[in-house]
């Protein structure tokens, strides 16, 4: 199955998205992650993006449309993907359709994950991430078991750069006006699937299991 999981920054995309992938089986491809690789490489591309990223801006769509197209062709996405923060404008929505055209394939899923605005504020300056292997935890609602290490890998949890206040609000921002057009152009092909984010983690993923049973069948 073809995925995306849209929703504002904080609403538990990431979180969602590594439990959904290993249902499925499919891979997670999240150009956040992938864009927060380079600049930790200290790549060419890192150095290009890492001041979109610090400030909350999105990084040119030229750029991550070609990162997006990399990824669909490497990664093993025979019985699918699930595409986490790509597309985010219009015009990268387009470009994706172009893509999978002429992979032969299509969307089949867009799970919106629906969360206030004043819950996302407190998820994102709460969120802490592995600096190994990138698994999501919160302060309060998701905390690891020992304080600042991974309960997965043992690796140091860290904050991210873009998680403070001033740049959280900046990105809500931008995601009202550059992301949240994309739901209509999605709802128009009736693929939409809206999931309450505001309930616990397991509940969220019922949900969206649910919703992912119904497809399937
Ligand atoms: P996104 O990928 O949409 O930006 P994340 O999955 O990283 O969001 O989640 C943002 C923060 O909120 C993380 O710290 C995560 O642990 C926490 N979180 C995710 N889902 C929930 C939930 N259903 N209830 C409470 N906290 C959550
Ligand atoms: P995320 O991990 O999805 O919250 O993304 C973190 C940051 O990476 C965003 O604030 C943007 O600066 C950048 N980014 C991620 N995905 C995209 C995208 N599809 N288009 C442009 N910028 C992106």
């Amino acid at each position: 199955m073809n995925i995306l999981i849209m929703g504002p920054p904080g609403a538990g995309k990431g979180t969602q998205a590594s439990r959904i992938a290993s249902f499925c089986g499919i891979p997670h491809i999240s150009t956040g992650d992938m864009f927060r690789a380079e600049i930790k490489q200290a790549s060419e591309l890192g150095k290009k993006i890492k001041s979109y990223l610090d400030t909350g801006k999105l990084v040119p769509d030229e750029v991550t449309v070609e990162v997006i197209r990399k990824s669909l062709q490497q990664a093993d996405t025979q019985k699918g993907f699930l595409l986490d923060g790509f597309p985010r404008t219009i015009p990268q929505a387009e470009a994706l359709d172009g893509i999978l055209k002429e992979m032969g394939r299509s969307l089949d899923l867009v799970i919106n994950i629906k969360v206030d605005p004043q819950v996302l504020l407190e998820r994102m300056t709460g969120r802490r991430v592995c600096q190994k292997c990138g698994a999501t935890y919160h302060v309060v609602n998701q905390p690891p078991r020992i304080e600042g290490v991974c309960d997965l890998c043992g690796g140091e949890l860290y904050q991210r750069s873009d998680d403070t206040v001033e740049t959280v609000s900046n990105r809500l921002d931008v995601y009202q006006k550059q992301t949240a057009p994309l739901l209509e152009y999605y709802q128009q092909r009736g693929i939409v699937a809206e999931v309450n984010g505001e309930q616990s983690i397991d509940d969220v993923f019922k949900e969206i299991e649910q919703v992912i049973r119904r497809i399937a069948r």
